[in-house]
């Protein structure tokens, strides 16, 4: 314990993968500190578990082996348990067709997504205007690399990570490292090149053995003296030199507190001690999303589909966690020993359904969006789906639309600090780094 009037020099509040990682970090660096976690489990929106003998992820699919991965996975000697996404395939579901998209310079030249007028106008992208950050992702991409591309590749792709329309993302919120790319090479085309003759995304997609969840878990394993699980923290106060946190077992006292909550639970905490940022973050959007885990019998091989928005179906995307990666279809089965992905007898597939387009969805009852998720799967893979799960995320993605803007009031006074997806990227690689950066600045 921190000496004189402090319970620990950092106050962690939340122990998803930023309060965690954040924790990891601290460790390394001596700094003592605790971590305040509200559920019962640590992971925040990082979840998986068995149903039926088949795992499912009802947050992240995969994740990027990216450096601050790699380290973590290293340290927490997870490397036997990491699964590498095998065929690493993308599709787009246009023209009542499941299209490849192009991630490398042989499958944009055969792509059928796009056609060879399409492909040139793509090509010409250098001679364009610089993004600006004021325009839309859908006027960028437009302007940039012509109608076809965004609505048959670019759109899909794009609006299927955050279930977002693009023609309501600013750049300036959802391009921001884009535009950053942008400026280095002087244009998109260039970098995109150079990554799909290196043989496309820079670092691997892995899960493990037991799924994403196994990652927070071996770190609250790790990290577990400093955590304290059903602990909800219900306010932060000033306190002395540092803060007060208020915790129905009693106030944590720490010299600086790093708040990793969702935005409206920040906004709450916050309202007393930053009452303009406590608004901003209360204003910010988030996409609701609706998640049905499937079981089928597919052949396909990838890592799943975008559905072009005006193909008529509520599906957003299917993510086909059956091949990408070995896992005997998503189920220990002593019937699948041996057989290759192709042969197993049927495997877990993630659909998503809702998000920015069609948030009334997300009310509808599971029998209502398990059939949806299932005839749309037909009709798109032409085999049948058995429904295994149906799960509701109110507030899911960032929506990283104009409701964005309100973070320009986001300041906190001097020893409080917030980390998670509204203050640098979303993806589970994203918080890692930021956690890994913060405990430098605070070490
Ligand atoms: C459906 C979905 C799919 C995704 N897919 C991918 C993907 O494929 N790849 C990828 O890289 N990323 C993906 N992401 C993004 C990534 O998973 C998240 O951005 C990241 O896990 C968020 O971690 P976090 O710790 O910042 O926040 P959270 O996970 O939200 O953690 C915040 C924690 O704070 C706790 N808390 C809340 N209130 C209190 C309180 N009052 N006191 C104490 N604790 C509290 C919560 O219980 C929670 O544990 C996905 C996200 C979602 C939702």
């Amino acid at each position: 314990m921190t000496e004189g009037e402090f319970d620990a020099a950092v106050g962690v509040v939340g122990a998803g993968i930023t309060g965690l990682a954040l924790a990891h970090h601290l460790d390394d660096a001596g700094v003592d500190h605790v971590v305040l976690e509200a559920s019962d489990e640590p992971g925040g929106v990082i979840r998986s578990g068995r149903v039926d003998g088949y795992l499912l992820e009802w947050g992240p699919q995969r994740l990027r082996r990216t450096d601050p991965v790699d380290e973590l996975v290293v340290d927490l000697e997870l490397d036997d348990e990491v699964l590498e996404a095998g065929e690493t395939e993308m599709f787009v579901y246009a023209d009542g067709s499941l299209g490849r998209a192009p991630f490398s310079l042989d499958a944009f030249a055969e792509t059928d997504l796009l056609s060879e007028e399409a492909k040139l106008t793509v090509v010409g992208e250098p001679a364009t205007e610089p993004a600006r950050p004021d325009e839309t992702a859908a006027e960028l991409f437009t302007r940039k690399f012509g109608e076809e591309a965004y609505r048959n590749l670019l759109g899909p792709l794009f609006g299927g990570i955050y279930g977002s329309d693009p023609a309501e993302m600013p750049v300036r919120h959802a391009l921001s490292g884009l535009m950053a790319v942008e400026e280095r090479y002087g244009c998109l085309l260039k970098p995109a090149v150079k990554r799909a003759m290196q043989g496309g995304a820079s670092a691997p997609a892995i899960s493990f053995e037991e799924g994403v969840k196994r990652l927070p878990e071996a770190l609250y394993d790790a990290h577990r003296t400093n955590v304290r699980l059903e602990t909800p923290v219900e306010g932060v106060r000033r306190e002395g030199a540092g803060y007060a946190l208020d915790t129905a077992d009693g106030t944590v006292a720490v010299e600086r507190v790093v708040v990793t909550t969702p935005a409206d639970v920040t906004g709450d905490l916050l309202a007393d001690l930053a009452p303009d940022a406590a608004t901003a973050l209360a204003e910010l959007n988030y996409n609701p999303l609706a998640m049905v885990h499937l079981l089928a019998d597919g052949d396909r091989e990838g890592f799943g589909y975008q559905v072009r928005h005006d193909e008529g179906l509520d599906t957003l995307g299917v993510s086909w966690n059956a091949s990408m990666f070995d896992r005997d279809g998503g189920r220990a089965s002593e019937a699948n020993d041996g057989a290759s992905r192709a042969e197993r007898s049927g495997g877990v597939y993630t659909a998503f359904l809702g998000g920015m387009r069609n948030p009334e969805l997300v009310e509808a009852d599971d029998d209502t969006l398990g059939t949806v998720a299932s005839e749309e799967f037909e009709q798109v893979m032409g085999v049948p789906a058995e429904v295994l799960s149906v799960e509701r995320l109110e507030r899911g993605f960032p929506a990283y639309d104009r409701s964005w803007d309100a973070l320009v009031d986001v300041e906190t006074p001097d020893g409080l600090f917030l980390a998670t997806n509204y203050t640098a990227r979303m993806g589970v690689p994203s918080r890692i780094r930021e956690a890994r950066e913060l405990a430098e600045r605070l070490s």
